[in-house]
């Protein structure tokens, strides 16, 4: 069952890449894979897939101890700064900083322990207030100011769209974030590229694809649904 849901999202994501005429290796799957136990993403790593998001410390933890060395680990839940000294070092992407605060956290960590760390910015797009994130506004500030910090390298940027009826509605917050990537490449800042952009889920990553993501992150479209009540 995972390994047919991965070749289907898979194929979308062909679809949509040579529809808009975009390179395929430009965009990668992440398979979000919170609350699942690590058999399952074991299955998925049998098939091929090397990139799992997390959005626990301690499961992200947990589960890197347990699962092949080699899988790119992407926290991508909200992150408090006391646990970051837990993961510094084993997370490939840090996608949901949202403060100068925790960029510093995380550059002291990352200092500490002697590892460089690449992160996205999370913008909230739709300023939602069930969100994290900066305001689109405030984003470049954020940006600027933790491009200072050493042993820290921003890597682009990432969104939570909505939760909608039909993806064609959160078209216009993909296109914003890929807009405010483009403004700030233009700055040239030291130590920040815009390479990733990190937006789509399962309802709407062929959308995200078609306006520009790098990472789209699925997670019941490769598991299916979650269940939250019991406990891995
Ligand atoms: C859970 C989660 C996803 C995956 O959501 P699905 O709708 O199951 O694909 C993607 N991104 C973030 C930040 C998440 O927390």
């Amino acid at each position: 069952m995972i390994k047919e849901n991965i070749e289907k999202v898979e194929k979308v994501i062909d679809q949509v890449c040579e529809e808009i005429g975009r390179k395929r290796s430009e965009v990668t799957l992440i398979a979000v894979s919170k609350t699942k136990p690590a058999e399952m993403l074991q299955e998925a790593y049998d098939t091929g897939c090397r990139d799992f998001g997390e959005n626990k410390v301690q499961e992200l933890v947990d589960k890197y101890e347990v699962l092949p060395k080699d899988i790119r680990w992407h926290m991508i839940g909200h992150l408090q700064r006391n646990k970051v000294k837990y993961i510094v070092d084993k997370v490939y992407l840090i996608h949901s900083v949202d403060s100068l605060r925790l960029a510093e956290e995380i550059s002291k960590e990352a200092v500490k322990k002697n590892v460089s760390v690449n992160i996205l910015i999370e913008v909230n797009a739709a300023g939602e207030e069930t969100k994290f994130g900066t305001t689109l506004e405030d984003a470049k500030q954020l940006v600027r100011e933790a491009a200072k910090l050493p042993n820290v390298h921003i890597k682009g940027l990432m969104t939570i769209a909505p939760m909608v009826e039909k993806a064609e509605e959160n078209r216009v917050f993909f296109q914003q974030l890929k807009k405010l990537s483009v403004d700030i490449a233009a700055e040239n800042i030291d130590n920040v590229s815009m390479e990733v952009l990190s937006m789509g889920m399962t309802g709407d990553y062929s959308v995200a694809v078609s306006e520009g993501a790098t990472l789209v992150r699925v997670g019941t479209g490769i598991f299916g649904e979650r269940n939250y009540s019991v406990s891995i």
